[in-house]
Formats: structure tokens, sequence, C-alpha cells
């Protein structure tokens, strides 16, 4: 757990209000209880003409692990268009290779083969992770080197700190797997906002694909996932699930993991922002490879007692935030990237 350093009596709580901690960083997004990730598998064309726009409808992302001898110009433009918008690419492979049928060399051109077709196809996006062809994990440390996260299919729920990131856990849905009704995603939901920890879904094909004759492994009802996507929508106001790619809340699980918050206030260097108003001073840093772990953690800190007008600054870019009250005290929640500047909080006032 990363360290809060407690903060003085700068920083006074309203009578009715007695506060566990004065700064803390959420478990998932949003002070969500849990996490849920869709993650695709095998390029088939159901995923880009049912499920792909099914997740738009519903302001979802998900991850698509594509074996990318298997995608033609047509996904490659639906995948290209996903990721502007917070989806995942990861590779599946080039054509399904299991890695443990490979020699380390054979392994390791796969990798750079998949990852550079990747890149070319979809620029300005890094492929930095990768789901096992039939769940059989390769060369850990040539995957290591390529990649910061695997998903692999064990079965069970993850807890909220992965066991192995080179071997994270999911459920294959569909015909041949475990999740294959609304009542078994559901009670998958449940017992994942009961352990607060991380589901994953890896979803192969979709309703048969476009020709039954030749249908895709493990096919589940697209009307199915859309019945599991209305749920989660309904359930959003009791802040239980944070939807998101696989590689964000395994970026989100460590950073969290990581963190470090340190607080001074009344802090000069500050002026450049305000000269009259500065308060209080963050930082947040994790420890970790910035370029990978960029992902934002959720922060909340008591509201001073008095402060009404309160701004939120990552070094000078304003960034969003709500005070919320929980438990008698009022708290201002707002999301910032590790290592990415210091944080201030300035009341306007
Ligand atoms: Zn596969």
């Amino acid at each position: 757990m990363g360290k809060i350093m407690a903060l003085t009596s700068f920083l006074m709580c309203l009578a009715s209000c007695t506060p566990q901690t004065e700064f803390e960083v959420a478990t998932w997004r949003g002070f969500k209880q849990c996490a849920v990730t869709f993650a695709f598998e095998d390029s088939y064309t159901n995923q880009f003409t049912k499920a792909l726009p099914m997740f738009y409808e519903y302001d979802y992302p998900c991850s698509f692990f594509v074996c990318t001898k298997w995608c033609n110009q047509k996904k490659w433009d639906a995948l290209r268009e996903a990721t502007a918008k917070g989806f995942e690419v990861g590779s599946h492979t080039v054509e399904h290779a299991v890695y443990d049928t490979l020699s380390y060399n054979e392994q390791r051109q796969d990798i750079l083969d998949a990852n550079a077709r990747i890149n070319v196809k979809i620029p300005m996006y890094r492929c930095n992770t990768l789901a096992y062809s039939n769940c059989v994990v390769g060369d850990t440390n040539l995957v290591k080197k390529h990649y910061f996260a695997a998903k692999g299919c064990a079965g069970y729920i993850e807890p909220k700190s992965p066991r192995d990131y080179y071997n994270i856990s999911s459920l294959i849905c569909g015909e041949a797997g475990a999740v294959n009704s609304f009542e078994q995603f559901k009670r998958s939901f449940e017992t994942t906002k009961t352990t607060g920890g991380w589901c994953i879904f890896t979803v192969n094909e979709i309703d048969h694909g476009t020709n039954p004759d030749s249908s895709g492994y493990s096919s589940l009802s697209s009307s199915i996932l859309r019945e599991s996507l209305q749920y989660l929508k309904d359930q959003e106001k009791s802040y239980s699930y944070w939807v998101a790619t696989f590689k964000d809340v395994a970026k989100y699980a460590k950073e969290r993991d990581h963190h470090k918050i340190e607080v001074v206030h009344k802090d000069s260097t500050a002026k450049a922002i305000n000269p009259d108003k500065i308060v209080v001073r963050l930082t947040l840093t994790d420890g970790l490879d910035s370029e990978t772990y960029d992902c934002p953690l959720t922060l909340r800190c008591l509201l001073p007692f008095g402060w009404h007008n309160i701004e939120v600054f990552q070094k000078e870019k304003v960034i969003n935030h709500i005070v919320k009250p929980i438990n008698g005290c009022k708290y201002i929640i707002f999301d910032a990237v590790p290592d990415k500047g210091d944080i201030y909080i300035i009341n306007l006032d």
C-alpha cells in the first residue's frame, strides 16, 4: 500500500466529521467497488459489427486482443477508431500461435511481428498487452520485455491486486465457457463486487459468426451481452462497477499499490499559478515507468473547513473535481496521473 502522510491541524474538519484519512487513493477509479473488463479475442467479424457498436452505445470501453493476420482493412479501421476513444488493442499473436509449442526465437519473432503490424495499422498507438493463445503462458522473460501485462484464463476473479501480472485470470464466455447466460454474468458481477476484485470476461465468437457453418470458438449470444451491459448501466448510481479496458485496470492496480502521497501546504513554489491563494500542494508518485504507467488514480482529500470555492491543478492545468459528503465529512475527489507534476488545491474565496 502507498504511504499516506498525515496532514496536521491545518485542515480542520467539520465538528461532526471524524475522517479515517485526510488523503486517500481509491481502490478503483471513481471509488467504485470493483473492476470489470470485457476482452475480445480472435478478431471475429461479429465482434466489430455486433459487439463494438454495443459498447459505443453503452459508453463502455473494451479490449480487443487481435490475431494480426486475421484482421482485414475494415477491422483495422474499426480498431483505429476505437483506440481513439480509449478502447484497447492488444496482441493475441500473429496467427493464434500457442507459445509453448514455439522456440524462444520463434516466440520472439511472433511478438515482434504482431506488435509491428499493430503499430503500422494503428500509428500513435502503443500495443503493450498480450492475451496468450489458448491461455498457454509463453516465455515469461520474453513476454516481460515487450508487454507490461498478459492475460490467461485460469477461471477465477482476480483480487484487487492481481497475483501475477503475466498471467492475469479471466473467465471464458460463450458455449465452451463458464459464463453463457445473463444469470451467470450477473453472478460474476456480484461476486466481484463482494470481493472488491477484478473480473475479466474473455469473449470469442458472437452469434455463431456471419456464417453459422463456420462459427468461431465459444459463441456468445449478443442479446446476453446486451442484457449484461444494460445491467451494469442500471447499477451506475451505486458506484459498484468500474468498466474499463484490461490495460487501464492493470495499470491502475499497480499504480495504486505503489503510490505515495506527500503533502506540503502554503507552498511558495506554487505562486506562479495564483500568488495569494495557494493552499495545499501534493505530490503523487508511484516509482513506476511513467511512459507505461500513465493511468489516472482517483484521490480524495478532506475539504478544509470553510472552503467553498475550490480549484484543483496538476502542474498548470485545471483538473475536474467534485465535492462529496461522506459520513459527515466533505471530500474533494479528483483523478490525477502519478509523476505528472505537483497537485495544487486552491481556495479561491
Ligand atoms: Zn484465441
